[in-house]
């Protein structure tokens, strides 16, 4: 797609942030994503500065039936943004907390960890994933699996009290539960598809510390671990939530020296009572096999991040994942064939998460959300360079095959990475009602699909 360079001057001319065509000083940094798997090369990238540049490029990619892709941090770009309008949002950072109200008002590029760290000097948490340099809105907008407070208090997207939107027609908008209640329903949960947040406020809970951390033993003891942590899960009550990770980690210094270059098995661990009724929930598990790094203790909320202890720089990855209705014995024997020593495997980060508690309830003010009731999630993702996608997919899906008998077919939304973006996967983020809810509200506001790189609602014709 060429774009008429006069056109492109008005639009420069309209908007107070770069506007940038391939070859352009800058257009590099402004397309670049923190996952590089998928390179973003748009027919014209618009540095954002605030809610009247993104109303400008909304309405220039609308008069030219331009597909319009937005971009926060990178973290879910996983789908091309050819030909399109990217409009980057990351100068919209802004955070306002109202610790009287319990609010924070994020802008649409605001980061997790910024937040996470406002939101503390006020005595309060927002509810976030395990990622703490994960954009705010777009984890919040695919419902927002937090691995500390989701059991407790829901999905992030269950706690939003208003949006400030650019719709795609470039009018902006206030939406809450009263002002646009479908737009209000659909945007919690149906992610990118209804246009371009500038702007949400979400609740915030008085949380500040946590029993937590990660405890990490060799991959030889993955069938004791697991067996523990099989235990644990029968035990633990809602404020408790914990995972388990095949790692294999890269031989380098940055990590501990148990950790370098070998499979490790990671449980990790947080929970909202006191460190002693954490220790007692703990003890099991510490005593299954020698655990090789042990952080798991009092923490401040603000180091949530050190319980999955994620890549925080750019990297090239890929993932694949899954909803599981049981994680039984036959279903831990099977993974540590796939996935333990042995196994032959090269995948590096292999994931069961613990879901339910508030999850699984209906939120006070209904939204897309779906899936509630499934109990377990499986991840798998490994470090992958651009192009590198038809390799490594079978592999990923050889393992998620794995777990078959406990499949239930059903994703989040927020982990629907580059495999998992066509539109009969897309549905199965949803109830069914509910998707077909959300096809009738993205028909009303966004007719010609112009936001559809990203997890498409897609009964509607690409124009
Ligand atoms: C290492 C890692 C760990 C993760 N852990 C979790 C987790 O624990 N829980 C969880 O729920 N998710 C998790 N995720 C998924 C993550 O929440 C999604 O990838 C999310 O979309 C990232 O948003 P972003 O703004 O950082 O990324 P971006 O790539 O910038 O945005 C991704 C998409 O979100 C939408 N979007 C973002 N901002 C806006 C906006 N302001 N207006 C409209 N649309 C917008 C767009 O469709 C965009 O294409 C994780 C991802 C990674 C890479």
């Amino acid at each position: 797609m060429i774009i008429d360079s006069a056109d492109l001057d008005a639009l420069t001319a309209e908007v107070a942030g770069p506007v940038l065509t391939p070859g352009d000083e800058g257009y590099e940094e402004e397309t670049a994503a923190w996952n590089q798997a998928v390179p973003q090369h748009p027919a014209v990238v618009v540095g954002a500065t605030g809610v009247a540049d993104v109303q400008a490029a909304v309405r220039f990619a609308e008069a030219r039936n331009l597909p319009i892709a937005v971009l926060a941090t990178g973290h879910g770009a996983l789908i091309p943004s050819d030909g399109a309008l990217l409009i980057n949002l990351r100068r919209l950072d802004g955070i306002v907390i109202d610790a009287a109200a319990r609010t924070a008002t994020v802008g649409g590029g605001a980061v997790v960890q910024s937040l996470v760290e406002k939101a503390a000097a006020a005595g309060l948490a927002p509810i976030v994933g395990s990622n703490v340099t994960v954009g705010v809105v777009g984890l919040t907008l695919g419902g927002g699996l937090s691995p500390v407070l989701g059991r407790t208090y829901g999905f992030a997207a269950d706690h939003v009290r208003s949006v400030e939107i650019v719709t795609p027609d470039g009018e902006k908008r206030h939406v809450d539960a009263t002002a646009f209640p479908d737009l209000f329903w659909a945007l919690r949960g149906g992610k990118g598809n209804f246009g371009v947040v500038t702007a949400l406020t979400i609740d915030l809970f008085p949380v500040t510390r946590l029993y937590g951390g990660g405890l990490y033993y060799a991959g030889e003891d993955a069938t004791e671990v697991l067996a523990a942590f099989r235990r644990l899960l029968a035990n633990t009550p809602r404020e408790f939530t914990t995972s388990v990770a095949f790692l294999r980690l890269p031989p380098v210094p940055e990590l501990p020296e148990p950790l370098r270059g070998r499979l490790s098995v990671h449980v990790r661990i947080a929970y909202l009572g006191s460190a002693e009724d954490g220790e007692a929930l703990v003890a099991d598990l510490r005593a299954a096999a020698p655990p090789v790094v042990d952080t798991v203790a009092e923490m401040p909320y603000t180091a949530i991040g050190s319980i999955h202890a994620e890549p925080v720089r750019p990297v090239p990855g890929y993932g694949i994942a899954t909803l599981l209705s049981d994680f039984p014995a036959e279903a831990a024997d099977r993974l540590v064939d796939a996935a333990g020593p042995g196994s032959g495997t090269s995948i590096s980060l292999i994931e069961i998460r613990q879901l339910g508690g508030a999850m699984a309830e209906a939120p006070a003010t209904p939204d897309a959300v779906g899936n509630r009731a499934a109990p377990f999630q499986f991840f798998a993702g490994t470090d992958g360079e651009p192009g590198m996608a038809e390799s490594i997919h079978p592999r990923l899906a050889e393992m998620m095959g794995a777990l078959a008998s406990w499949d239930t077919g059903r994703r989040s939304v927020n982990f629907m990475e580059v495999f998992d973006v066509a539109p009969e996967v897309v549905a199965t983020g949803y109830d069914p009602e509910a998707y077909e809810r959300l096809t009738q509200i993205k028909h009303r506001y966004d007719p010609k699909n112009l936001f559809r790189i990203n997890q498409n609602i897609s009964d509607v014709a690409a124009a």
